[in-house]
């Protein structure tokens, strides 16, 4: 597979920085970095600037960094090693030649930010970067796409394993050997498998001990990790089948979620999705079990912008990878959530996720 091809996109941030009276930012933020380079280690610094982009690292990553942002066609930025701090610093105050630097400032450290200030005259540039990582192009989405399948089909090999007995950590053990297997680099984030009526109450529980009994949900929180780029999936079943009471709640959320989706659509401001998604669970009765924002967007992080919730105010552009994911909670119930990740289109959505969500039965465990 070819590698995402970041051509342009420095030019993309100097229009914006521009639009802020500025000619120049260091970029500190890994996945911003990548996002603009193609680099893929943990150490340097990006100055993108009208006199020229430079990527400031250390001799450890120099190989690297020409390997990969030659093979992401982000030839016209140079590499320059700095073997120490005060060299790094110096590079630093040469690329910005005496004029205003953006930095991230809920990025880079109080120490580092205070230090630099004796080279350069740092302004803080806070979410430029993040407006601009939002709509993804093809390469992007076909990486992102491909994370969600290897999820999707690693959560089919494992749901029949959903029986009494079985722990959460042994459930999270088979999903994250088994994505790997199938491809990918590791899991997006920690997954989530939570059982029971304390612990699948929590929405971001970790997986414990715990061995599953009948009539317990199981909420499994899964993504894969593919050339940087996350997916994010959520399921929930019931072991040995639902009581009529999940089986409800199963279903309102199910009917929340669809109602999301259908809201999805460019142009669409994120806290309209959110509020399709909360009057289902209103009219029910139980908005009051709903105890997390509605989605958010997905990329080379996990969580980045656009965020869907009461107060999202951003309008939905075509690109953006976004997840819808309601959920009810309570303690003595448990939790049921589902989520997606989708494209937003011009006229919709395009669903990324796989996995079918038509019942919270886990499929019959498989006999030889
Ligand atoms: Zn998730
Ligand atoms: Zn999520």
């Amino acid at each position: 597979m070819t590698s995402v091809q970041v051509r342009g996109r420095a030019e993309r941030v100097l229009a914006m920085l521009d639009e802020r009276g500025l000619e120049q930012m260091m970029v500190s933020d890994r996945s911003n970095i990548r996002w603009l380079t193609g680099f893929s280690g943990s150490a340097g610094v990006l100055i993108v600037s009208k006199r020229g982009h430079q990527f400031i690292t250390d001799s450890r990553y120099t190989d690297q960094a020409r390997d990969q942002l030659d093979s992401s066609g982000a030839t016209d930025i140079g590499v320059v090693t700095a073997r120490t701090l005060a060299d790094r610093n110096l590079a630093i105050s040469e690329a910005a030649s005496g004029s205003p630097l953006g930095a991230e400032a809920s990025i880079v450290p109080q120490s580092e930010w205070s230090s630099l200030s004796a080279h350069a005259e740092l302004v803080a540039a806070d979410g430029l970067l993040g407006q601009l990582r939002r709509a993804k192009d093809e390469s992007e989405i076909a990486l992102i796409a491909k994370a969600a399948n290897i999820a999707s089909e690693t959560l089919s090999e494992v749901a029949p394993m959903l029986v009494a007995g079985v722990s959460e950590r042994e459930i999270r053990d088979e999903l994250e050997y088994r994505m790997r297997k199938l491809g990918a680099d590791g899991p997006s984030y920690e997954t989530i498998v939570a059982s029971g009526p304390t612990n699948a109450a929590l929405p971001h529980a970790r997986p414990t001990a715990r061995q599953f009994e009948g009539g317990d949900t199981v909420v499994i929180d899964v993504g894969a990790l593919v050339d940087g780029y996350h997916s994010d999936m959520t399921r929930t079943f019931v072991v040995g089948g639902p009581s009529d009471e999940q089986q409800r709640w199963y279903d309102l959320v199910l009917a929340s979620q669809t109602a999301g989706l259908q809201a999805v659509s460019e142009g669409v401001c994120g806290s309209e999705v959110d509020r399709a998604c909360r009057s289902v669970f209103e009219d029910a009765g139980l908005v009051d079990l709903f105890v997390h924002g509605t989605g958010h967007g997905v990329g080379l992080d996990i969580h980045e912008e656009p965020f869907l919730g009461a107060s999202a105010s951003a309008e939905l552009m075509a690109g953006d990878v976004v997840t819808v994911e309601p959920g009810l909670y309570r303690v003595g119930t448990g939790g049921i959530r589902i989520e997606d990740l989708v494209v937003v289109t011009s006229d919709g959505h395009r669903n990324l996720t796989t996995h079918p969500k038509d019942t919270p039965c886990p499929p019959s465990p498989r006999t030889i």
